[in-house]
């Protein structure tokens, strides 16, 4: 299995508009930071996109990606799904399968309304399988766990804030972005890792997002083979938040990702 991280910024994306910076007028291509999402190949080919930000179009041009199989959503926040449309020439063949939780399926459904209503022939839109992976039981149940292709795909529930939304474990990697706490419930789904991918947007707390030695901590109970942080904001340039991990002394390798950045499992 192999993993691309196509973004790994946080909402606004690195350089900030309008922001002068260090880290923004920074000359280090690491810390330009597209808006997070990951690019998942299976020992078999499968191609897994884990959310489609505003710039996916600009990342699978730079992955040269030229086929979906499926999509998880984390959640249906901006930052994380306003790319869908542009998955449009990767469904011509087949309708992509897309993964979310209840509430983001009845959320993109709203929101990409056009895509799920009777157009015009010829009537450019992305063809889309909304699947819900909280049927039947509800939010109130364990999402529940699907294949793509060879690989076993197991989302768990995250707390966002005060919003639950969904990571995804495929295999020996986890990728958990936007969320403040973790319920003991899917810690249970995150031992064993080889690869842990955690949402850090920054040193100083913040309500939704772990901060960086909150997403440290969560890592030194979970003991993954390696950890990997994303959702990064302009506080820190990547010398800086990697130098920042290397004090820690970590058992384990520790340190933030990088737009195209990949790593084999
Ligand atoms: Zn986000
Ligand atoms: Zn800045
Ligand atoms: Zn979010």
């Amino acid at each position: 299995m192999r993993i691309r991280f196509l973004g790994t910024g946080t909402s606004h994306g690195v350089p900030v508009l309008g922001c002068g910076c260090p880290v923004c007028s920074s000359a280090d291509p690491r810390d330009a930071r597209y808006r997070s999402s990951v690019l998942v190949i299976g020992d078999s080919g499968e191609r897994i996109l884990i959310d489609a930000g505003p710039e996916f179009r600009l990342q699978a041009l730079a992955a040269r990606l030229s086929g979906l199989d499926a999509l998880l959503v984390t959640h249906a926040h901006a930052d994380h799904v306003h790319g869908i449309d542009d998955v449009r020439p990767l469904t011509r063949g087949r309708p992509l399968p897309v993964y979310a939780s209840g509430q983001d399926v009845a959320e993109l459904r709203h929101r990409f309304s056009y895509a799920f209503s009777a157009g015009q022939p010829g009537g450019g839109k992305p063809r889309l399988e909304l699947v819900d992976l909280d049927e039947p039981g509800g939010a109130g149940e364990s999402p529940r766990p699907v294949r793509v292709g060879t690989v076993p795909v197991r989302p768990f529930p995250l707390m966002h804030g005060e919003r639950r939304v969904l990571g995804y474990r495929l295999g020996g990697l986890a990728y958990a972005t936007d969320c403040s706490s973790v319920p003991e419930s899917s810690k249970r789904s995150l031992i064993g890792l080889d690869l842990l991918v955690l949402g850090a947007l920054r040193l100083r707390p913040h309500p939704t997002h772990l901060s960086v030695d909150e997403a440290l901590a969560l890592a030194l109970e979970l003991r993954p083979a390696r950890l990997v942080l994303t959702h990064i904001c302009h506080d820190l340039s990547h010398a800086e938040l990697q130098a920042y991990c290397d004090d820690k002394g970590l058992p384990f390798p520790a340190g933030p990702a990088y737009d195209g950045l990949e790593l084999e499992l």
